[in-house]
């Protein structure tokens, strides 16, 4: 019986077999189930999630790594019931070595913490984390990429990682980089072919993440915001695509009224009449350099005849003043819609076009959205070098149970007995399936692929049977989450 071995091997407080715990954590917030997961483990370090992995490979059984349960892709969702679904978030252990600018972080360590530990040493990884920081891990992070807090300047969650440890699917636990030598620390991501790269944005296919070693840099002694308004997104994307070939912000983003009417509940009442809004956050060694930098994006968001006025920088200020807790509202929209994201990560000179392409299908689909009360919001964000499009579609339902256990206690008190809108459903992940397909039919990429983005359609056909060929060399018997990247 593999329970009496997960049992033995994890203690049994650990292996989880109630019908509802298995729920919440075998469904993310897509609002689109697969299946519940037979057994949830919760191993407690990297020894007891590499023997889970062992001993479900033993006896033929699919295993599904879960970090924080934050995302919307399908990803941790498991694609048949007869799985063991591995919750990594008692992997908590976090070796800061200031010395070599490296922290080695178990695999549930989520970014929040990190950022906590390290900065209380007076060190930071130049990425920070996604704006879910206070549930995303760094191991679910890394599987599927992450961008946000410091990607201006240092780019994403896989441009920070110097090594990984993974316990591959019969249990044995490799490392890459040179963390990989026999006498080794992870100081360098390259030594021989880059593996590091292989297992970073697999989405755990190849493979379950126990440990990752990631860059750190001295925390800055200076930070400023700048923000601006515009009538029109190709305005506010003007500046926007300007300031970012400079690489001289830690954040750039653009919010549109939509998300300004948001703010303004919230109590930053400037966005009153601001159509598109375009923030910079800069960070530095000291002032002089920070200042040199916002003057230069004031002259930027200003330009004559670029139709930019600055406004008050509160909101990025305020998002750096709490930089994992602002996010979480939008896990529930203030009259009960839920809301899902749909990106795609595209080069600079696509990013117009993405967005006609989305107003239009919006436009296309207009009946189904006011019948339906479906919105349409959009954020555009910059990491170093290229840019994620990304619009939220919302629409009234039931919350499911990731929102009730981690939604803001007003919004579940609210809206956590709402009854599912089927039709809602149906019209909303519609729609957000064609947005996906739209930026794919644009060439965009997608940082979460998961089980839900087209990545298998999406590729020239030898790449894809490369991909296919690298599963199979590690995972023969498909057993490591079945599904995902549609193998
Ligand atoms: C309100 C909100 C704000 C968000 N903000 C951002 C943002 O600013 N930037 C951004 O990029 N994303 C953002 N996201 C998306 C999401 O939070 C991120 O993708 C985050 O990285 C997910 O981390 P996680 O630990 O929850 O991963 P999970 O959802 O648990 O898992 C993600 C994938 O990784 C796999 N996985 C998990 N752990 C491991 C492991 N140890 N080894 C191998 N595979 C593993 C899972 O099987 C799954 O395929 C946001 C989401 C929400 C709801």
């Amino acid at each position: 019986m593999i329970t009496d071995a997960l049992r033995a091997a994890i203690g049994a407080a650990n292996v989880i077999e109630d019908a509802a715990e298995r729920e919440y954590y075998s469904w993310d917030l897509s609002q689109e189930p697969l299946q519940v997961a037979e057994i949830v483990v919760r191993p407690g370090s990297a020894e007891e999630l590499a023997a889970v992995v062992r001993i479900a490979h033993e006896q033929g059984i699919p295993v599904v790594p879960r970090g924080g349960g934050i995302s919307y892709t399908q990803g941790f969702e498991p694609s048949v019931a007869e799985t063991v679904l591995i919750d990594t978030t008692r992997l908590k252990t976090i070796e800061i070595n200031a010395e070599d600018s490296v922290v080695i972080a178990d695999a549930g360590v989520t970014w929040e913490e990190l950022y906590l530990a390290t900065s209380a040493e007076g060190v930071r990884t130049p990425y920070f984390g996604p704006l879910s920081g206070r549930f995303a891990t760094v191991g679910g992070t890394l599987s599927q990429n992450s961008l946000f807090y410091g990607s201006g300047l240092y780019g994403t969650s896989a441009d920070i990682t110097t090594g990984l440890e993974v316990a591959g699917v019969d249990g044995k636990v490799l490392r890459t980089g040179s963390w990989a030598h026999r006498n080794g620390s992870p100081f360098s991501r390259y030594y021989g072919p880059d593996l590091t790269s292989l297992f970073l944005g697999d989405t755990g296919a190849l493979g379950v993440k126990t440990r990752a070693a990631l860059k750190l840099i001295p925390l800055p002694m200076a930070n400023q915001a700048v923000s601006f308004a515009y009538d029109t997104f190709e305005q506010a994307y003007a500046a926007l695509h300007e300031a970012a070939k400079l690489e001289i912000a830690a954040e750039l983003f653009i919010f549109d009224p939509a998300n300004h009417a948001i703010y303004r509940k919230l109590g930053f009442s400037f966005l009153e009449g601001v159509e598109w809004s375009l923030h910079f956050t800069v960070e530095g060694i000291d002032d002089a350099i920070v200042d040199a930098s916002v003057d230069i994006l004031r002259g930027i968001g200003t330009r004559p005849g670029g139709g930019g006025r600055e406004i008050d920088p509160s909101l990025p200020l305020a998002m750096r003043a709490d930089p994992f807790g602002g996010g979480l509202r939008g896990f529930v929209g203030s009259e009960g819609h839920v809301r899902l994201p749909v990106h795609g990560v595209f080069p600079f000179s696509k990013v117009p076009a993405a967005q006609r392409g989305v107003v239009d299908l919006i436009a296309r689909n207009q009946d189904v959205i006011d019948r339906l009360d479906l919105r349409i919001t959009f954020l555009t964000a910059i990491t170093r070098g290229y840019c994620v499009f990304e619009p939220v579609v919302w629409w009234p339902d039931s919350i499911g149970p990731y929102r009730a256990r981690h939604a803001p206690e007003d919004a579940v008190a609210r809206f956590g007995s709402v009854p599912p809108n089927l039709e809602a459903r149906a019209a909303g992940t519609g729609l957000r399936r064609e947005i996906a397909l739209l930026m794919s039919s644009l060439g965009g990429t997608h940082l979460q692929v998961g089980k839900w983005y087209p990545y298998r359609d999406s590729l020239e056909p030898a790449t894809y049977e490369t991909v296919a060929a690298v599963k199979h060399a590690f995972d023969p018997r498909r057993l490591v989450n079945p599904g995902s990247l549609g193998l």
